[in-house]
């Protein structure tokens, strides 16, 4: 056995079997020197470390010999993951393919690799196939072109690296083959929708604390059966108008309109690959184990076997979400990938897009896969040029961070720099829980350093296990389900938790559930019957809704959605993870109470202060043993009244409370505005009041 590494510059180190052995280095001419600096053993192997004078040019093969007769390429290893390697491969063009009719052009980003040629397939298997072998140029970057018209063929990259030739689509795909075996060409021109507004961003001007957020999975919405949806499960099911249960009750579209929410967040759309596009089988997965993260996933596409069937269609499902005054959010995961080994950029140049522990061995900190390097100069350009072709082409209003604690700091403000120069009014944010990888804790993009990103928001965990009740303890309550050993805690839920965790509100992502974990409905159950349940419930949306920071909302949470008690429903079946449409009847007194609190937090503009010298400014939390009392004072210039004044009784026993002076009481069980004069209010177990001083304006 004989292996040799380039780990820096000047330094090799050899790995072998044998104690004694000599070597010689060819660089392709001639024998080269080198001094043996040390030795010592590895596991089962003899390692040398021997330095070199000779200046590696990384477009040759280099070779090692021993006396044993045995050879192997150098392979460069720890090299490319050096600050020097990223100073002088650095290349801050645009890379992938470029169609014209008269040709299509290629770049590629393959710095180690020795020879690159791209394959072209056409897709009737018909016209003749084509091999162009690139030339390589500044910072390692192979480009070439073929010429002609080349919109109906698919292509593969094919890689001389390591000594080794290998096959790989193009990480800067944008369009793909059935269950991604090829990158595809198309003529841009086919990706056209006429009605597709390509100007401007949906609900462009609003606010980020303006937003309701609700998360959702594609296929989960439209796939009940005996549902009127026609495209079962597709991106094409959100442009169906007019569905309703039997009874007249809107679903679908119209049901997203009517509930007031102002943005999707949609669960992975770009190609994930734990489940198969064709056959189309009905094995279920949410979709976080990234295969391409640039082309959309083939699942949702009516017909994944034509590359621009799914571009098409999602512009589609984004053009009749806009028009019902809807924004949409991507869920972006790129701290991982599905499968390291056969993943592009590996393949390309391994090693460089992953991170790697001392020993050589990568790193799995996010639990799902290999952990990015986001650090690294082209990983960091890639996510952006990632983020950008989404937000450009399809015009996605914010993105979710998966595992974003795993990213840089670094990465994470160059991304909102730069999206923010293309729309000022993105939304950026995720998840900021610590993780162990391959990066300090200073550097991680983590809730405990929000302070460093504040035009990022987070999921705030804390605000979520303290109403709901722990996450993972199930037996134990929050603070809106009969746990007031939480009181003290209120003040800082209602500012947005500006003074604990956070310097603006817009970091604060006020939630109590998630596709992750129990439904709202399935958590409260183990330590409640179904009247408290439901008064539970209420109470929770209420801090979510009410709260300074940014609601986010987990679809059909507010019709008691159910998992059937499923922790982890990553890969359960429809059965459990489908939304069940008939719930909107069983749960009606719910649904409407939300969608009051909606109406309610939209009128008010003191609900959603922009900054946090507003909150300090205006709001006053205080409690005694059974009441919240969240006072809003002086907020005529926001909403033209004196004061808005919140009471929750969080205790299970009725509450009377006398008033200062007289205030108007917002009726919150007419689904229309509806005052009543008030001097003392009388609060039920489980309950808020929302009075109003000053002149109220009409709807
Ligand atoms: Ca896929």
């Amino acid at each position: 056995m004989l292996n040799a590494y380039l780990d820096d510059f000047n330094l090799i180190r050899i790995e072998t079997d044998k104690k004694i052995s000599e070597y010689w280095l060819w660089n392709g001419q001639e024998c080269f020197d080198y001094t043996l600096s040390k030795t010592y053993k590895l596991g089962e192997s003899y390692v040398l470390e021997i330095y070199i004078e000779e200046t590696w040019d990384f477009a040759k093969d280099y070779l090692i010999f021993n006396n044993f007769g045995e050879k192997n390429t150098i392979k460069e290893r720890n090299i490319v993951r050096s600050l020097t390697f990223d100073d002088l491969f650095y290349y801050d063009g645009s890379l992938g393919s470029f169609y014209t009719k008269e040709k299509t052009s290629f770049k590629v980003w393959a710095p180690i690799s020795r020879e690159v040629l791209v394959v072209l397939n056409p897709n009737d298997g018909v016209k003749e196939d084509l091999t162009i072998e690139l030339n390589r140029g500044e910072h390692g970057v192979y480009t070439g072109e073929a010429l002609g018209d080349f919109a109906d063929y698919h292509y593969v990259y094919v890689i001389k690296t390591h000594g080794e030739w290998s096959e790989t689509v193009d990480p800067y795909g944008k369009y793909s083959l059935v269950n991604s075996t090829a990158s595809a060409i198309v003529n841009p021109q086919s990706l056209e929708v006429a009605s597709f507004d390509t100007t401007s961003y949906p609900i462009d001007k609003r606010f980020i604390t303006d937003s309701i957020i609700y998360e959702l999975h594609i296929r989960d919405f439209s796939i009940q059966d005996g549902t009127p949806f026609q495209h079962k499960g597709k991106f094409l099911a959100f442009t169906e108008k007019g569905l309703t249960l039997q009874d007249g009750t809107p679903i679908g579209l119209d049901y997203l309109k009517d509930l007031g929410i102002t943005h999707v967040q949609l669960l992975p759309i770009f190609d994930f690959s734990s489940v198969t596009e064709f056959p189309f089988d009905q094995n279920y997965n949410w979709g976080y184990d990234p295969e391409q993260f640039d082309v959309v996933e083939g699942r949702y596409a009516t017909n994944p076997y034509i590359p621009e069937n799914r571009v098409v269609e999602l512009k589609q499902f984004i053009q009749s979400l806009k028009e019902s005054g809807i924004g949409v959010i991507m869920d972006v995961v790129y701290n991982h990938v599905y499968n390291y080994k056969s993943y592009a950029f590996q393949k390309i140049v391994p090693g460089y897009f992953f991170r790697f522990d001392e020993e050589n061995k990568i790193i799995q900190g996010s639990g799902a896969g290999a952990d990015v390097a986001s650090e690294r100069k082209m990983v960091r350009k890639y996510i952006v040029d990632s983020l950008l072709y989404w937000m450009k082409t399809f015009k996605i209003n914010g993105f979710r961070f998966d595992l974003m604690g795993l990213l840089d700091i670094e990465t994470m403000q160059f991304i909102s720099q730069t999206l923010r120069a293309h729309n000022p009014y993105v939304y950026l944010y995720g998840e900021g829980w610590n993780m162990d990888t391959g990066i300090p804790e200073s550097h991680r993009s983590t809730i405990d350093n929000a302070h460093l990103l504040p035009d990022i928001g987070f999921f705030n965990a804390y605000f979520r296990d303290i109403v709901k009740g722990s996450t993972f303890e199930t037996t134990e309550h929050g603070l809106a389900s009969n746990n007031i050993h939480f009181i003290g805690t209120s003040e800082n839920l209602l500012k947005g938790c500006i003074s604990h965790q956070f310097i603006q509100p817009i970091q604060s992502i006020n939630y109590v559930a998630c596709h992750d974990n129990y439904t709202l409905y399935d958590r409260l159950k183990f330590n409640a019957d179904e009247t408290q349940i439901l008064a539970y419930q209420k109470m929770c949306f209420s801090f979510v809704l009410l709260s300074q920071g940014v609601p986010f909302l987990h679809a059909g949470d507010e019709f008691s959605r159910t998992k059937n008690g499923v922790e982890n429903s990553y890969n359960s079946p429809d059965a459990i993870n489908q939304i069940d449409w008939s719930l909107i009847h069983k749960n009606t007194s719910l649904l409407q109470f939300v969608k009051k609190l909606i109406t309610i937090r939209k009128k008010f503009n003191a609900l959603r202060f922009k900054i946090a010298d507003e909150i300090k400014k205006h709001v006053t939390v205080f409690h005694d043993y059974h009441l919240i009392h969240y006072r809003i004072q002086d907020i005529q210039t926001f909403d033209k009244i004196d004061e808005l004044y919140i009471l929750f009784n969080v205790t299970n026993k009725t509450v009377t409370q006398y008033l200062d002076s007289t205030y108007q009481e917002l009726l919150l069980e007419y689904d229309y505005t509806c005052y009543q004069e008030k001097n003392v209010v009388l609060l039920e177990p489980f309950t808020i009041k929302i009075l109003i001083k000053g002149e109220i304006l009409d709807d």
